[in-house]
């Protein structure tokens, strides 16, 4: 006998419009392994051979099967076209192969494959309650839930990986598998696909970004790994691999700047989520378990100390909100801070003294509204999500005259949290709440042309580490004391007259020096984010030194 397989989980049934599939005779828990299987064969490294190769091979192996396994597999399900037994017995393995990679089925996939004859009968759904894997340590492949199962329950797993977007997904299923995919999120209505399709695309771009940041910028990789986290886990009650992955991520950046504390519950998280997906004795499991126990034996370890803590430093008994804010304790440059990396609520640590981090948020004017007694702004941040500003101030925003606020503007507000109680509709995201004025300022510009500008002002307006600027005209190193600049914005260098006058026409400084004109504008731009400062508000008081 091939399979250990818990039959008495389910039978194989009509599904309507998919052939047979496996369905669920009692409920099934999340974590609970359903399948685990030997392969009738495989064939080692399978994609890499010639298709006369790959032929041989399976008409050789199955050759060596005795009578039963030889009915098995003549039993399961072929969509290729076929003249002859050889060609048959071709289009089956084709049709129900699995493949033999050992874990994150997205990052690398393996060339090697084999027949599980009860694990391909199990159909697809872009958004499957179960996942399936090679496990390498037990030579097996294991199919869990991943959520839980009802009874009378289809089971499902994804054929595909489950960060692609609606259309690259239905394209891969038809070519590879040659159905179309009429699951829940295959057909969501077009405007709620999209929505999901951009938080896809941005979950995997905060993930690139982050590994991209991890030295350079540790903060920007950082509020990428949390932004990420959210897109990923947008449903608690169903884990996935890819959950496994961004928790592995955000434990070593954390290990890689000398923070345990945080990369040991990190390394935890993505051993609970690995072990629900994949099981106990999976490597990928083993690994984040071993990981979690003692985070410094990771490879990365000790190469920076900027974030340094004990292992055993975590808070003990923090509930979720205190928890949250422990664990993303580390403020956020401006530029970065969208919606989902504010802290909740107030009391982020201030220790008493009167320097401490701070943040900036930015997003841009979608509406204004007085549905309270007071103003709300709808506002969109800089990854495209929607939430509201509510001024709950002395005088509900009616004292917020000194900066003109219309559609299409960019605010700023200084220490913005998420604030989980009042005003919070019940499923959506927290809004944001303003208590102090101060800590608010608009910007007549749009979110983008500010961002932009702000990319701009980091080039050309602070000195170089070796006392050279970049002229803002012809875009040559100079030394710093031999440039003239600009005498309105104060923000852009040049070296002599001809350059000035090729940055204000060809490079279009003349658009941008009236907002940079305004102090609080370069002064968001230059404000160490990343440090401890002194910062009551707007008007932002920075240290001039870079000029
Ligand atoms: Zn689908
Ligand atoms: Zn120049
Ligand atoms: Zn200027």
């Amino acid at each position: 006998m091939h399979s250990t397989v818990n039959e008495s989980l389910y039978v194989l049934q009509d599904i309507p419009g998919k052939g047979k599939g496996l369905v669920a005779t009692r409920n099934i828990p999340k974590g609970t392994r359903i399948i685990s299987e030997q392969a009738l064969f495989t064939i080692l490294d399978y994609e890499n051979l010639s298709l006369d190769e790959r032929k041989r091979l399976v008409c050789q192996q199955f050759d060596a099967l005795s009578r039963d396994e030889k009915d098995t597999f003549m039993s399961l399900d072929n969509t290729c076209p076929f003249n002859d037994s050889e060609e048959q017995c071709f289009g089956i393995f084709i049709t129900s192969r699995l493949h033999l990679g050992d874990g994150l089925r997205f990052s690398e996939e393996s060339a090697s494959a084999g027949i599980f004859p009860e694990t391909c009968r199990i159909n697809h759904d872009c958004e499957s309650n179960a996942y399936n894997v090679w496990n390498e340590n037990i030579e097996r492949h294991t199919v869990h839930a991943i959520r839980d199962i009802r009874s009378g329950e289809e089971i499902t797993m994804n054929y595909v990986s489950n960060v692609l977007k609606r259309k690259v997904r239905q394209t891969r299923l038809q070519e590879s598998f040659g159905f179309t995919c009429s699951c829940r999120i295959c057909s969501l209505p077009e405007a709620q696909s999209q929505q999901r399709d951009r938080m896809v695309e941005t979950a995997i771009g905060l993930d690139k970004r982050a590994q991209a940041m991890r030295w350079e910028s540790p903060l920007e990789a950082l509020s990428c790994c949390r932004t990420s986290l959210m897109c990923h886990n947008s449903d608690e009650r169903r884990e996935d691999a890819d959950f496994v992955t961004a928790y592995g991520n955000t434990a070593q950046l954390f290990i890689l700047h000398g923070d345990l504390a945080r990369a040991r519950f990190f390394a935890g998280k993505a051993a609970a989520v690995s072990r629900t997906i994949f099981g106990n004795d999976n490597e990928t499991t083993v690994h984040f378990t071993t990981l979690a126990l003692d985070p410094s034996r990771h490879s990365d370890y000790g190469v920076s100390m900027k974030w340094k803590t004990a292992v055993d430093e975590q808070p003990q008994g923090l509930g979720p909100v205190d928890l949250e804010n422990w664990l993303w304790e580390k403020q956020f440059p401006v530029g970065l801070a969208g919606f989902a990396i504010l802290p909740f609520n107030f009391n982020i640590r201030t220790g008493g003294s009167p320097k401490k981090r701070h943040w900036c948020f930015l997003g841009q004017i979608l509406d204004i509204e007085h549905p309270f007694e007071h103003l709300v702004f709808s506002i969109r941040d800089m990854y495209g999500e929607e939430r509201p500003l509510h001024f709950c101030t002395e005088e509900g925003g009616r004292e917020f005259t000194t900066s003109p606020y219309q559609k299409g503007y960019t605010v700023a507000v200084i220490d913005a949290v998420q604030y989980p109680y009042k005003f919070k509709k019940p499923g959506s995201q927290c809004p944001i709440r303003l208590e102090d004025p101060r800590m608010i300022k608009v910007f007549p510009l749009s979110l983008a042309k500010m961002l932009a500008m702000g990319d701009q002002f980091r080039r050309f307006a602070i000195r170089q580490h070796n006392n050279l600027r970049k002229c803002h005209g012809c875009g040559t190193n100079a030394a710093a004391d031999a440039m003239k600049r600009c005498g309105i914005c104060f923000s852009v260098w040049y070296c002599n007259k001809e350059c000035q006058i090729a940055g204000w026409t060809t490079k279009k400084h003349k658009s941008d020096c009236k907002f940079l004109n305004d102090p609080d504008l370069r002064a968001l731009f230059l404000f160490r984010w990343d440090e401890a400062q002194v910062c009551d508000g707007f008007p932002l008081r920075v240290a001039d030194d870079f000029c």
